[in-house]
């Protein structure tokens, strides 16, 4: 599922994980893809050692994101972010 954020206006995608939490991230708008590609390089270093830092920013990212599992929220400026029906 893919949302523009109303707040920054970033292209955020949401997918639920294994515990079904909603996780977002950026994949547009101003810096989305570099923080995008941070994210992804972030989960792959978590994967494979958690020891880039760049994989501990994005786990930061990541955690205040699962922090309010029941609200979508943009990673990248926190508004919530309401999925239209
Ligand atoms: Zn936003």
């Amino acid at each position: 599922m893919q949302v523009e954020c109303e707040n920054c206006k970033s292209l955020v995608a949401f997918e639920q994980n294994d515990t079904g939490k909603w996780v977002g991230r950026v994949i547009g708008g101003a810096g989305g893809a570099w923080l995008g590609s941070s994210m992804g390089i972030a989960l792959l270093g978590t994967a494979i050692s958690g020891m880039l830092p760049v994989a501990i920013v994005g786990a930061i990212i990541l955690g205040n994101v699962l922090d309010d599992s029941d609200e979508m929220k943009c990673p990248k400026c926190k508004a919530r972010i309401k999925i239209k029906s």
